[in-house]
């Protein structure tokens, strides 16, 4: 066992404490990593509000993690000391079950262990903890490469943010000729927007105001409207081919699925805890969809991470102190990121 320094939560209404968590010996498929960067997503403050439902403190969140491998158990193939590596929101999976075998495995039949607020029941049994701490032991096939060609603060958001936008926009088939709608411009949808971009869709930014238009038109936005505006559903009802909802609040849905086109899909990423209901008629009309999408396979984040090299993304990143995670968790919530929050880990020594 290694102890180490970390950041937790000790109950819902608390405030970031400096700690220290067990991480287990390095076993013979394991990857011991240092955490160089640790990214914030709106999830980690879902989950540590007690938003999605109880959880058991104190709390390490953190699931997107980039840092550098130093130490490798004695059966590990694909990784060797001083690789940049990454680790999502997964940690393990039974790696049996129909789902799994087809690398799917954030849908397995058994359950996905997540980075943190998890039991990994295929492993000792331990309580996970997450990426807002230096060191993470994790088995080497949930580990991912990190191209050179990213610097590792702009990486980190890739392994949830990148992959959760890479996923539908893929499975959907965003490219040349089909109008793709990215609703909420923040740490999924900044990434959302330069992804789609770069895979050849003509993207449309729907904020709630027109404060990042030239943002969202540097990250690739062809177009930008404010949701605030009521012209804004008259002006684009029926333009979508796909629509990527990214918003961590409820929307009126409705609003949204008047804005596709025949055969449109819209997708919810966003995770909002109350539930959301749909008038049904403005799913017959036009045979729309209402779809959801969790995070990514394994094969599918590496897919990703290749792409993002290729075409030079990152994510646009404001690096803090460990000390500043309660105020960037009310930047975000307050709808004032720009865009992912990422943390230096080297601010825990
Ligand atoms: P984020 O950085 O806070 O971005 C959400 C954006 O939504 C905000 O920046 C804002 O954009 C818009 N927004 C916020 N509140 C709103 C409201 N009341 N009405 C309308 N728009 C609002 O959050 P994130 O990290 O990107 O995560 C977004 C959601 O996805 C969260 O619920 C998170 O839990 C979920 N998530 C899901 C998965 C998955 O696997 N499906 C993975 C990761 C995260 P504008 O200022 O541009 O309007
Ligand atoms: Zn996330």
């Amino acid at each position: 066992m290694k102890t180490v320094n970390a950041r937790a939560v000790f109950g819902k209404d608390k405030k970031f404490k400096t700690t220290t968590i067990e991480r287990r010996d390095v076993g013979a498929k394991d990857v011991l990593i240092d955490i160089k960067f640790a990214g914030i997503c709106h999830s980690d403050i879902h989950t540590a509000r007690e938003e999605w439902g109880d959880i058991e403190y104190p709390l390490v969140p953190g699931h997107e993690i980039a840092g550098v491998v130093s130490e490798v158990g004695t059966e590990v193939t694909k990784y060797k000391i001083g690789d940049h590596v990454g680790v999502g929101c997964m940690v393990n999976s039974c790696g049996e079950c129909e789902n799994c075998v087809k690398g799917e495995e954030q849908y397995c039949l058994k359950g996905m262990v997540g980075t943190y607020a998890g039991v990994d029941q295929y492993g000792n049994g331990e309580k996970t903890q997450g990426g807002y701490s230096t060191h993470i032991v994790v088995t080497e096939n949930f580990v991912l490469k990190l191209p050179d060609s990213i610097e590792l603060d702009e990486a980190a958001p890739l392994l949830c943010a990148g992959i959760t936008t890479y996923s539908p926009l893929r499975h959907w088939e965003a490219g040349p000729g089909k109008h793709v709608a990215i609703v909420g411009l923040g740490g999924l949808g900044h990434m959302a927007v330069k992804i789609a971009h770069a895979m050849g869709a003509e993207v449309t930014v729907l904020s709630q105001t027109m404060d990042k238009e030239e943002d969202g038109k540097m990250f690739g936005a062809d177009h930008y409207y404010a949701t605030k505006d009521d012209a804004t559903f008259d002006k684009l009802a029926g333009s979508f081919d796909l629509i990527i909802n990214t918003v961590s609040a409820n929307v009126e849905l409705d609003s949204f699925l008047k804005l596709l086109r025949v055969n449109g899909t819209m997708v919810n990423v966003g995770a909002p805890p109350e539930p959301m209901s749909v008038g049904v008629f403005n799913l017959l009309t036009n045979r729309r969809s209402f779809a959801g999408s969790m995070i990514g396979g394994i094969k599918q984040t590496q897919e990703m991470l290749d792409f993002c090299a290729e075409h030079r993304l990152g994510a646009t990143i404001e690096v803090i102190s460990a000390d500043d995670i309660d105020d960037a968790y009310e930047r975000v919530v307050h709808s004032d990121v720009r865009y992912r929050f990422v943390i230096d880990v080297a601010t825990m020594a």
